[in-house]
C-alpha cells in the first residue's frame, strides 16, 4: 500500500533495524520502544488488522513472536515478555498495517499495557456475558 509506513519499511524505502525476515514476515525494532528490545512483527502483505488475517498467517506470526520473546530473554536478559496487538484506532492502533508487539519485561521495570480494573455487579457481568457467548 503506497502510503503505509510499514510497507515502505518492508520495501526498503525507509530504514529500520530488521531482526528477522522470512518469505512472509518481517520483524524490526520499534522506533519508540516501551522497554529496551521492543520488536514489531508484521506480515509482508498489507492487511489492516486481525480481522483480515487468516489462520495460517496467524499461526506463523505467533511462532515468530514466541521466538523473538525467547531471544529477548536469552540475549537481553528479559525476565518475561508481553505480546500486544491493537485493532482499530479506539484500541490504540496507530499504524493500519497488522502488527504484533513483543515487549520484553524486566523485573522492576515500567508498567506496560496496564488498565484500571473495574468491579461490575454479577448482573452487569451476566448482561454482557449473554451478548458475548456463542
Ligand atoms: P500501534 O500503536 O499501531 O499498535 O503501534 C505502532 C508502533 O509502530 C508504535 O509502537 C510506534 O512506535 C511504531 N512506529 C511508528 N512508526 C515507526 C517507524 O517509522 N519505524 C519503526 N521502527 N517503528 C515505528
Ligand atoms: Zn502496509
Amino acid at each position: 500500500m503506497d502510503d503505509c509506513i510499514f510497507c515502505k519499511i518492508i520495501a526498503g524505502e525507509i530504514p529500520a533495524f530488521i531482526i528477522h525476515e522470512d518469505e512472509e514476515s518481517v520483524a524490526f525494532m520499534d522506533i519508540n520502544p516501551a522497554t529496551p528490545g521492543h520488536v514489531l512483527i508484521l506480515p509482508k502483505t498489507h492487511i489492516r488488522d486481525i480481522e483480515e488475517l487468516d489462520e495460517e498467517q496467524a499461526g506463523r506470526l505467533m511462532m515468530v513472536a514466541k521466538a523473538i520473546g525467547q531471544k529477548q530473554k536469552s540475549a537481553l536478559g528479559a525476565d518475561g515478555f508481553n505480546i500486544v496487538q491493537n485493532n482499530g484506532k479506539a484500541a490504540g492502533q496507530t499504524v493500519p498495517h497488522f502488527h504484533i508487539h513483543v515487549i520484553p519485561r524486566y523485573a522492576g521495570g515500567p508498567q506496560v499495557a496496564a488498565w484500571t480494573p473495574t468491579s461490575p455487579t454479577r448482573e452487569q457481568l451476566s448482561e454482557i456475558y449473554i451478548r458475548l457467548k456463542d
